[in-house]
């Protein structure tokens, strides 16, 4: 690993276009040797999608770097393990599905006989593909994320833990920081060894998957998952040190100390900063009395902004209540497509919004009523 990070100008989906900055960027941040290398691929997939919506990596993207890790030598194959999909899996609306098709490529479901690993002080699965392959490629998506505010490098690492597991981690890591510090750790102990961020179109507002596609215009890559989070984060408009994962990677000091340690290529960030990117609000870390006090005061916990489901938008399909580790949701026994919170038992981790498909999970400041 280094610490070099290098940015292109992209603004569309032209896989000619987007395979030269692909090999430019990787050799610029001299990736790794890739000839005879077997290669996973782990794009992005939130969940299937198509790619207008920009909840995953765009198809484009991943089939320009599969033709440049074929034209360097390498055997590659793609996975990901989506929080709601069950064994079986494929992303097929996304178009990564044809990708595999297409070019004869292995699809990976990362839920068949995950691998338990050692993490700190417990044990967490993983996909047990990271044994056999000699690289990790991550294709992060730039997007803005309700409670980590964004997801890029060190985000993505976490869909490497199977389905529903991810959602478990929640569970036991129920805040902000402490969920910055599990995704720092795991990506200490499985570092991918290459990033290249699809930042050609982004996702600003309600992210990661109920916001508003937005051009950012930019590719960027780099083999040092703290060093492109960092830029990455800065072109979506926020300030590095505000997104705890950067924040707490930065005092590890493993991947970089400060800043100043990255060593950028691109054209001047201030020309690639996307001004008008509607970020998610930052919420000041609280002192830890008043964290005990919100905690136990009903009151002072609707000072936070929690998920408020909407009847007329909601199916009633019932993916918030399986993915909720806290099980605080439920359907109303009578009303059709209501589903009710208990708030008292809500950790605020989100992840109701992240796979609803039906834009019913709004996040936000609600003072009154239940
Ligand atoms: S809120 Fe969304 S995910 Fe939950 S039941 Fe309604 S449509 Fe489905
Ligand atoms: S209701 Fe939503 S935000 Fe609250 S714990 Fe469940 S999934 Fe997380």
């Amino acid at each position: 690993m280094n610490n070099i990070v290098a940015l292109r100008k992209c603004q569309e989906y032209d896989l000619q276009e987007v395979l030269n900055f692909v090999s430019d960027i990787y050799k610029s941040c001299s990736g790794p040797v890739l000839m005879n290398r077997k290669v996973l691929l782990k794009p992005n997939i939130l969940s299937d999608n198509p790619p207008e919506k920009c909840i995953s990596t765009h198809p484009v993207v991943v089939e320009a770097m599969v033709r440049f890790l074929k034209s360097e030598g390498a055997t590659v194959m793609i996975g990901d393990s989506p929080a709601i999909h069950t064994r079986g899996f494929r992303a097929l609306k996304s178009g990564i599905d044809d990708i595999c098709r297409n070019y004869n490529i292995d699809w990976v479901d990362f839920s068949i006989e995950p691998l338990v690993i050692k993490l700190r002080d417990s044990r967490i699965k993983v996909a047990s593909v990271i044994k056999e392959v000699d690289l990790i490629i991550s294709l992060p998506k730039l997007k803005n994320h309700e409670l980590m505010y964004f997801t890029g490098a060190i985000k993505n690492t976490l869909g490497l833990v199977p389905g529903f597991s991810k959602a478990k981690q929640h569970a036991r890591f129920q805040d902000r920081e402490s969920f910055s510090r599990f995704l720092v750790y795991l990506n200490e102990k499985i570092t991918p060894h290459f990033f290249l961020i699809d930042g050609i179109m982004s996702m600003d507002g309600r992210g990661p998957a109920q916001g508003n596609p937005v051009s950012t215009g930019v590719l960027i890559g780099s083999s040092n998952p703290l060093a492109i989070d960092i830029i990455a984060s800065q072109i979506a408009g926020y300030k590095p040190h505000d997104i705890p994962t950067i924040h707490f990677g930065l005092s590890r000091a493993k991947w970089l100390a400060t800043t100043d340690e990255i060593l950028y290529d691109g054209p001047p960030l201030e020309t690639v900063i996307k001004k008008d990117f509607r970020k998610v609000t930052i919420t000041r870390n609280t002192n830890i009395s008043i964290r005990f006090l919100k905690n136990r005061l009903s009151f002072l916990r609707k000072l936070e902004r929690r998920p408020d489901f909407i009847p007329k938008q909601c199916t009633g399909c019932m993916e918030c209540i399986k993915i909720c580790p806290q099980n605080a949701i439920s359907m109303h026994p009578e009303k059709k497509n209501h589903v009710v919170l208990t708030d008292t038992d809500c950790i605020r981790c989100y992840c109701c919004s992240e796979v609803c498909n039906h834009n019913a999970v709004v996040i936000r400041l609600k003072i009154f009523g239940p």
